[in-house]
């Protein structure tokens, strides 16, 4: 049987148009602040296709750029200042940050009206009991959405998550979890991956090393979704994409022949997680929080 690619990109392109449609019908053109401390160029990587996003789908961004060595004070005055800004309805502090600043007093300043990253913890606490009224970190989002997309159920199913980071796995965990899904989880002290990875029907990987996820993982008829971005040069893996210098967790070529669904690196996850985040700003200018 034919593996089918879970095309972040198509799928988002389907959805946009629903999108601009609820933009459209606020009384006002939404702003997302995005605040970047110093000039990583990953992170300014990440805000640009947030940047161009916003543009498509109608929305205005207010980028604000600081040094790398402005003090948690600062800092905290510049989100109170977005929070007080009628015309900001939408704040992402742009991570990692630098180690000097307190990353949990920072992404708690952030009005939960306005976390469009459900960091905070009132954000936090809400997706973690599975509300109704939670605002769901993108990626999750973005996942679930894709994997509906494709009428993949998560509802009974066995999904193994390797990861547990606050930013990815654990709100990946927990939305699997609301789904219903019997959620296993692995990290870098798991002993034995591939057990854990065969045993499940959906696979979700979100750890940053490029070639994690093997076929030696995989049996047939599974689902992987690989969250992983990593910069790799041309020679390093067995690349799927020619040219391309992003690759994910997980050996493409391989795991595909063996799988029954697969996620691309780039064109996967990465597109479904701006749309959602893009779709979280929506929720919260309509009231969601
Ligand atoms: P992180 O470094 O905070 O967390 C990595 C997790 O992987 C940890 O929980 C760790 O325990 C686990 N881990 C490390 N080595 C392991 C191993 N050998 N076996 C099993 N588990 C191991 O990273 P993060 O912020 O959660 O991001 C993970 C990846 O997802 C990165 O590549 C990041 O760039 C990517 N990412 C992608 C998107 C997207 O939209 N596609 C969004 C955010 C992050």
């Amino acid at each position: 049987m034919k593996t089918i690619i879970l095309d972040g990109k198509a799928t988002r392109d389907s959805l946009i148009p629903g999108l601009v449609e609820r933009v459209k019908a606020l009384s006002y053109v939404p702003t997302l602040a995005i605040i970047q401390v110093g000039d990583r160029p990953d992170s300014t990587a990440f805000i640009g296709a947030k940047k161009r996003f916003a543009q498509r789908i109608g929305v205005k961004e207010k980028h604000i750029q600081t040094t790398e060595s402005i003090s948690q004070g600062e800092l905290l005055d510049i989100i109170k200042e977005c929070n007080a800004d009628g015309g900001i309805h939408g704040i992402i502090v742009q991570l990692p940050l630098p180690i000097h600043l307190d990353r949990d007093a920072i992404i708690n300043a952030i009005d939960p009206k306005k976390d469009v990253d459900a960091l905070t913890a009132f954000s936090v606490k809400r997706w973690y009991e599975g509300r109704e009224d939670a605002i769901l970190p993108a990626t999750a989002r973005g996942i679930r959405t894709l994997l509906e997309a494709y009428k993949i159920e998560l509802f009974g199913k066995k999904v193994t998550v390797i990861g547990r980071s606050m930013l990815v796995g654990k709100p990946v965990i927990t939305m699997c979890l609301n789904e219903e899904a019997t959620v296993t989880v692995c990290h870098s002290k798991t002993k034995d991956l591939a057990k854990e990875t065969k045993s499940a029907d959906i696979v979700i990987v979100a750890v940053g090393k490029p070639g994690l996820i093997t076929a030696k993982h995989v049996k047939k008829g599974q689902v992987i979704v690989d969250v992983g971005i990593n910069k790799v040069t041309g020679e390093k893996l067995d690349d799927e994409i020619e040219g391309a210098r992003l690759v994910g967790d997980v050996d493409f070529k391989k795991v595909a022949k063996k799988v029954s669904a697969i996620t691309p690196v780039p064109g996967g996850v990465g597109p479904m997680t701006v749309y959602s985040l893009f779709e979280n700003l929506v929720d919260l200018c309509t009231g969601r929080v």
